[in-house]
């Protein structure tokens, strides 16, 4: 059995958003058992971590109540599924969650800098019953039963990029080391149109790897860090399931708006949310 946990206290960051360049600033809130990850933006209203909320997917995942709204919330969601936080409540002030260094990696460490305290209920898992399909053009992905949280990513960009093929158990242990620390990126030439476009107002070299014509303008984490961070995208747009998934996830070119897409259809589908003993009883 595996048993529901939380943070043993509570985490803070603040910074600038990549694409707005607005500060804000966000605490991850130990919660009791059931309560699930909820965010609360700007004191004024609360709602759950789930597909139902996603008013966008153009760049990012932005969550949205009412008049209110924060953007950019693959990262600490990933961070927190990642790294097995099934209940705390997010606190955002501000209309983005601060980028950090442009992966997980801050997030998971001040995670497991206080560490998870369990709870006395057994774990709430999305568990598919049967293998469903989603396309959006070229992209594709696939969700799959399995005994545990895994993804199999494939990307095509032009060059200097091209094609990588990356997979991941999705397990506290493995997701630190080999998911979390991807950062987002871009091509050079993108950078601008993103910008006329009023998008990726905060970004910079320390936060996004840049692409140019004839590879990274900084020194890569991983040579396939692009796959990794949409290993790392799309853990934290499962975590709007509201229940930690356990499937395998194949996925092709995929991004936020086919997981979100998927997501959502996975919840209207009625598959799984369900308490189940776990394998490794
Ligand atoms: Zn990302």
């Amino acid at each position: 059995m595996q048993y529901q946990t939380t943070l043993r206290d509570a985490i803070a960051f603040e910074g600038a958003g990549l694409h707005t360049g607005a500060p804000a600033r966000v605490r991850v809130l130990p919660a009791p058992a059931g309560h699930g990850l909820r965010f609360r933006l700007n004191d004024a209203v609360e709602f759950p971590a789930r597909g139902d909320y996603v008013v966008e997917t153009v760049r990012a995942t932005v969550l949205g109540c009412g008049e209110h709204r924060v953007s950019t919330v693959e990262h600490l969601l990933s961070a927190l599924l990642g790294c097995g936080v099934d209940n705390a409540l997010i606190a955002v002030d501000g209309p983005e969650i601060p980028v950090a260094d442009g992966s997980a990696k801050v997030f998971a460490d001040a995670v497991e800098a206080v560490g998870l305290a369990t709870l006395h209920e057994p774990r709430i898992r999305w568990i598919p019953t049967e293998p469903r399909v989603f396309r959006d053009g070229d992209k594709l992905l696939i969700v799959a039963p399995a005994s545990s949280f895994r993804v199999r990513m494939t990307v095509d960009y032009p060059a200097p990029i091209g094609a990588q093929y990356v997979e991941a158990e999705i397990a506290p242990e493995s997701y630190v080391r080999e998911v979390a620390p991807n950062r987002t990126f871009g091509f050079l030439h993108e950078v601008e149109a993103l910008v006329r476009r009023g998008l990726a107002q905060g970004g910079t070299l320390e936060n996004a790897v840049v692409f140019g014509p004839d590879g990274p303008l900084t020194p890569l984490r991983d040579p396939n860090e692009p796959a990794r961070h949409k290993i790392l995208d799309l853990v934290g747009d499962f975590a709007l399931l509201g229940a930690y998934p356990q499937c395998e996830v194949i996925a092709i070119k995929s991004g936020h708006k086919l997981h979100c897409t998927a997501v959502r259809e996975l919840r209207r589908h009625g598959d799984g949310e369900s308490t189940a003993v776990s394998a490794t009883s």
